[in-house]
């Protein structure tokens, strides 16, 4: 099923996929098709930034397939698609491969040295590839586990299959890796899980942010997450910040880092690449990316 926020998020995605009932085998060879030769898909980049100035602090890696008689297909979309047929271990492994060789290439063009934050999908978590293939893909590239972020969505910890997943992500955080919670707040999971687990940041879903500052229920709920997260030492990020009201209450309310189209919309890598050499050509700061969201 397309995911809760995969209808409203974008007009710019095709309307026509809907995947509940037929399986649309057509489609799912397409998509192997595309994984087997890699033109199709591609990662954009989202900048996640430091509320207080702007800055560019993370980039989160958003897969794309460009299908060539339908345009854009949404990751909301496909990925299910993928879960179901058997492709996600393949998929998975190559939104890491990509991401780790677009890392090594801005290292060398001296780009921004801002790690970037991928989606691990419930199936990658339990089907037990994801700990080699990170490490492989860290090998091969020269990377080191610091730069690649993992952003595990909440509704993986219900996940039965995925087993007690504590311990696997305690490995990978202590190979270097950072971890998020991604959607936080919509997994109507325990909050227990923020004890056992080896986090770095949530991701506070841009469902109670869409709405702010007008909405009061949820804006109790973003206070009392920030307070909490305070209190647990754990960053918070603000998903899907569209407005400058948004960004002021965040902001208020002690929210350090966002991420949203207020700021940035995610980017082909060349795309990012253009931007920066733009703004060092301009004399500007050597994180060369800052928003002007001010
Ligand atoms: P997510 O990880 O929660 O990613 C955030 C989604 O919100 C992205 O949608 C992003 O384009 C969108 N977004 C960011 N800022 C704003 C904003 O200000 N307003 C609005 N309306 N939307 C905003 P996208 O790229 O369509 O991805 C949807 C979901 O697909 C992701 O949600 C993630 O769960 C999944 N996904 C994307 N790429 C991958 C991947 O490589 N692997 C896996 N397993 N899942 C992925
Ligand atoms: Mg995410
Ligand atoms: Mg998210
Ligand atoms: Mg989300």
């Amino acid at each position: 099923a397309a995911k809760r926020h995969g209808r409203n998020h974008s007009q710019r995605f095709r309307p026509a996929l809907d995947m509940q009932d037929s399986p649309q085998l057509g489609l799912v060879n397409e998509l192997r098709h595309a994984l087997a030769t890699g033109t199709q898909l591609e990662l954009h980049y989202q900048g996640q930034h430091h509320l207080a100035d702007g800055a560019l602090v993370g980039l989160e890696a958003l897969l794309r397939w460009r299908h060539p008689r339908d345009g854009m297909i949404s990751p909301a979309d496909f990925i299910p698609l993928a879960e179901r047929h058997g492709l996600m271990a393949s998929l998975g492994n190559w939104v890491i491969d990509q991401a780790l060789a677009q890392l090594a290439r801005w290292r060398r063009l001296g780009m921004p040295e801002v790690p970037v934050w991928i989606n691990v999908s419930a199936l990658q978590m339990f089907q037990g590839e994801l700990e080699s293939a990170l490490a492989a893909g860290l090998a091969r590239h020269g990377i080191s586990a610091e730069r690649l972020g993992l952003e595990i969505t909440e509704s993986v910890l219900l996940d039965e299959r995925a087993g007690d997943i504590a311990p696997r992500l305690g490995v990978l955080r202590e190979r270097g890796h950072p971890i998020a919670i991604d959607d936080f707040g919509t997994g109507y999971s325990s909050l227990g899980y923020l004890k056992k687990l080896p986090l770095d940041k949530l991701k506070l879903d841009r469902a109670f942010i869409k709405a702010l500052p007008d909405d009061r229920a949820d804006a109790a709920i973003v206070g009392a997450v920030l307070a909490m997260a305070r209190g647990l030492e754990l960053e918070v990020i603000a998903e899907g910040v569209e407005t400058i009201a948004q960004r002021d209450f965040l902001r208020a309310a002690g929210c350090s880092l966002v991420q949203g189209f207020l700021y940035a919309r995610p980017l082909p890598a060349e795309r990012l690449e253009a931007q920066w050499q733009e703004h060092e050509s301009a004399g500007g700061s050597p994180d060369g990316a800052r928003v002007a969201a001010e």
